[in-house]
Formats: structure tokens, sequence, C-alpha cells
């Protein structure tokens, strides 16, 4: 199905006319272009760039992210020249057509054998996060059509989306597309898996839904009395692929998983987030160690809410996670929702230190791993798509590093001179040794003194490329020097 023009323009809020002609524009223009293309599954190629551009749109993008997304393939595909299409749209637009073509070439498992075009992606995606958010809205599309692609290439392609497209939409905390694109790639990955969780989810569903629906329509009642304005209550079911993943970790037994359906309340504030908290409680038993406190301290990614587990009374178990109207949009949106306000490259300062992984490996690519792609690909991984944690500065700066750092990788995550001679660290206030391993929120501080210096040891504790490559340098540089004054001591 080909989405209209309308169906895409009146997803954008508050859309202004002049937007709403740039994206008529290049509907018209990647029309024209593409015609007489055909996609495998028979339909015209423009439903491809139709269906991207309003994946887009639903993700909140703007009106030149979302005329890039039509025009994302004229330039690959079509006899369109790179002018012809600057005189039209300019030179910013083009720019993200361009990025995207170019991340259209990285092919999972056959990344080793092109490199280059890997370090093109991250630098394409560090100049300009729209490009990767174009290319994640692409390949939603793809996936929703996969049942078209040859048999042996559907498996490839869903794996690919599990390990590398997923996991970048859940780094930009693109919470809901994350679940798309897993949800769509899940039953071509593991078909056998993927049976067993819907069928386990079967059972289990409508009797949690039961339970659930008497908790919502008594919440509901609560927050009336108390004059909570702007309340929004709803319920999501978790996605399947997270499902299976969880099921994992509980040797599949859903009977011990509660969150399978969970209520959700949205509030105008954070103090009516805590106010909603209180009113379950006071109604409801909590289930012990189940309350956490995401406001106070977010998820690495900036995920931010309130969750808690109450016993129903009746034998039901039920999740509700309380949270502002505001942070919904973020865990939903991510990197979008930091574009909705105004749309330019730059985020604002908060998503900036938020997304500053994508410079940081931006540079660690270009000055390493030139020719040893097997390095390259393990420093991507380990430094990308691992979890991260964000601790502090003493005067609030947040550090964002990959999990299991150390107070090492920390210090060289701030100067150089200040690892070479870290002597010792506090983290939250206690004296700390250098090789304690950082947790969400540490407040580090490293105290340096001149003599100090790096021993080979610490490459035990050096988590991040960049602490290893520094440490290694001091290492090569001074025992060269050492040699040279210790020469003739014995
Ligand atoms: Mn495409």
């Amino acid at each position: 199905m080909t989405p209209t023009l309308d169906e895409i323009t009146s997803l954008v809020k508050d859309i202004k006319e002049k937007d709403k002609a740039l994206i008529e524009k290049a509907y018209n223009f990647a029309q024209k272009a593409h015609e007489g293309q055909l996609r495998r599954s028979g339909d015209p190629y423009f439903t491809h760039v139709a269906n991207t551009a309003k994946n887009l749109a639903d993700l909140g993008m703007k009106a030149k992210t979302i005329s890039a997304g039509l025009l994302h393939d004229v330039i690959e595909d079509t006899t369109i020249t790179r002018e012809e299409l600057v005189k039209e749209f300019g030179e910013e637009i083009v720019e993200m057509v361009e990025g995207v073509t170019k991340l259209g070439k990285v092919k999972y498992k056959g990344v080793e054998r092109n490199v280059e075009n890997l370090r093109k992606f991250f630098i394409s995606i560090a100049k300009d996060l729209r490009v990767l958010v174009i290319k994640l809205a692409d390949r939603l599309h793809n996936m929703e059509t996969l049942e078209h692609v040859e048999p042996e290439k559907q498996k490839r392609i869903a794996m690919e989306t599990l390990e590398i497209y997923a996991p970048l939409a859940n780094r930009l905390s693109m919470g809901r597309l994350k679940g798309k694109l897993e949800d769509a790639a899940f039953s071509f990955a593991y078909p056998k898996e993927y049976e067993e969780v819907k069928k386990l989810l079967t059972d289990k569903k409508d009797v949690d839904e039961k339970f659930l629906i008497e908790v919502k329509d008594k919440l509901t009642e609560k927050i009336k009395e108390a004059k909570i304005k702007n309340a929004i209550i709803d319920y999501r079911q978790k996605h399947l692929y997270s499902l299976w993943k969880k099921l994992q970790k509980y040797d599949m037994d859903i009977s011990k998983i509660y969150d399978i359906i969970a209520l959700r309340v949205m509030v105008g504030t954070v103090a009516d987030c805590y106010h909603v908290l209180g009113l379950i409680h006071g109604e409801w038993t909590p289930v012990p160690n189940r309350i956490k406190d995401y406001i106070a301290s977010p998820k690495a990614n900036g995920y931010q809410s309130l969750h808690t587990t109450i016993f129903t009374g009746n034998g039901g178990i039920v999740e509700i996670q309380i949270r502002t109207h505001e942070m919904h949009e973020k865990a939903e949106n991510g990197v979008a929702a930091h574009f909705i306000y105004k749309e330019k490259t730059g985020l604002d300062k908060i998503a900036s230190k938020q997304f500053e992984w994508v410079q940081q490996l931006h540079d660690l690519n270009i000055e390493e791993h030139e020719d040893d792609p097997e390095k390259f690909l393990k420093t991507i991984k380990m430094d990308f798509f691992n979890d991260r944690v964000f601790v502090f500065t003493p005067k609030g700066d947040i550090i964002d590093l990959p999990e299991d750092s150390s107070v090492i990788d920390f210090a060289y995550a701030i100067h150089t001179d200040i690892g070479n001679h870290a002597q010792g660290s506090t983290v939250n206030g206690k004296n700390t040794a250098l090789n304690t391993k950082l947790k969400n929120n540490d407040i580090v501080e490293v105290q340096v003194n001149k003599n100090a210096k790096p021993s080979s040891k610490w490459l035990d504790y050096a988590k991040t490329s960049l602490a290893r490559k520094q440490v290694n340098n001091y290492l090569k540089s001074h025992s060269l020097l050492s040699k040279f004054l210790s020469f003739g001591k014995n």
C-alpha cells in the first residue's frame, strides 16, 4: 500500500505550509523518478520510499528528514544526479540522502570485507544523526515486507536487524522502533522459538488482562478523587522478542514474568508521578524489591519511569509504570523526540551529551584499525553495542562509558594527563581503588600526582579502547626511556 501525501503530512504535528510544500515536492519528485520500477512484491518501488517517509513522520521527524526519506533511493537507483537533486532540494537534504546510500552498502557478515563502508557509516551518523533515523525507518519497511524476499536471504536480513539495527535503535532510545524491528525479525530469525513464545503468551495473556482491567478501573477512580490533572492510563503488551529474551533468563517459565502486560500511567509532572505511586501503594500491597525509581536514577539510555509491581488481592500480580508525558515521548521516540521542537542537525545540550558516543566512535575509527578489520569489529562491538553507564564528574558533567568500565577508563575519558597521573580516586565520596568498576550515576573524582604513572596492570582494568591505547602508548614510550636510563647500572 502506498501512503498518500496526506497520510504522511497529517502525522506531522502543527505542520507549516512551507513544510507541507517541501514534502509534497519530494513526494512528487520521487514518484516520478522511480516510475516504472517495481519491488519483488510487485508493488511500485515508490511504495517503499513513501512508507519510509511515513515511518519517519510517525517517529516525530520533521519536513526535511521526511523529504530525505522520500528521496533516499533516488541517487542510487535512478538516473537523477547529485547536482540535479541539490538544485531542487538543497545541500542539507542531499547530504542526508547520500549518508543513507552509504549506510545501505554496509552488509552484515560481509562487514569484514568492507570495513571502509562501516567507517563511512559512523562518519555519516556522527555528522548527522538524522541519517541513522532514516536508515532505521527504511529498514523497518523492509522488515515489514520481508516475506517477499527469497527465503535464503530472509534469515540473514532478520539476524542483521536483531544484531545491528535494533541495538542501534535502542542506543538512540527509540523504544517503539526497536520493538517493531525486533518483532518483525523474530519469526524469520528464530521461527521455532517465535511460535513457542506466541503459544505461551496466548494462555497467559487473558488471565493477566482480567486482573489488569480491574486495577485500571480502580486506579482511574483514585486518580480522579486525588484531582491529579492530565492523567492518561493505558496498558501495553510486552514485545514478543523482548519477552523471549526475558523468558530465557527464567527457564522459559512464563508464570515468573509479571510485566507481560503492564499498566501505564502518564501524568503532567514529576511530583504527580510520586503522588500516583503513593496512591497505588495505599490501595494495593507492593511486591517486595520490585519498586524501581528510574526517575531519580535513569537507565543508561536515558529511560525514566517509576516501576512498581502489586498484588491485586485476588490472586493476580500487575506491574505499573508511572511517568510524565514528556518521559513517555522520549522513551517511545528517543532521539526523534529531541527533534520535535526544532529541526536541526545539532541536538539540544542534554541530548548531545547523551549521544556523545557517536562522535567518540567516529573519532576512534578514523585513527585506528586501518588495516586490522577483525580488531576494528571487536572494538565496535565492545564500545558500541554493549550497555553503557553514565557517571558524573564532581561538577556534574556526564561521562558516558561502556558497562564494566573502571575509574581508569573514566580518568582517560576526561583527559590523557589525568589518566597518566591518576593516583587515587573517590567514588561517591569514598576512597576507592583505580580498578573499581563504575555504576550508573556514580560521582567520580580522580586524584592526580605528577609522579604517579600507569602500570601494565592497568590494562587488566581498562575496558575502553581509548584508555587501553593511552596506557599502551605510555608504557611503550617510557619503557624505551627507562631502558636507556638504567643502561649500564648493573
Ligand atoms: Mn530503501
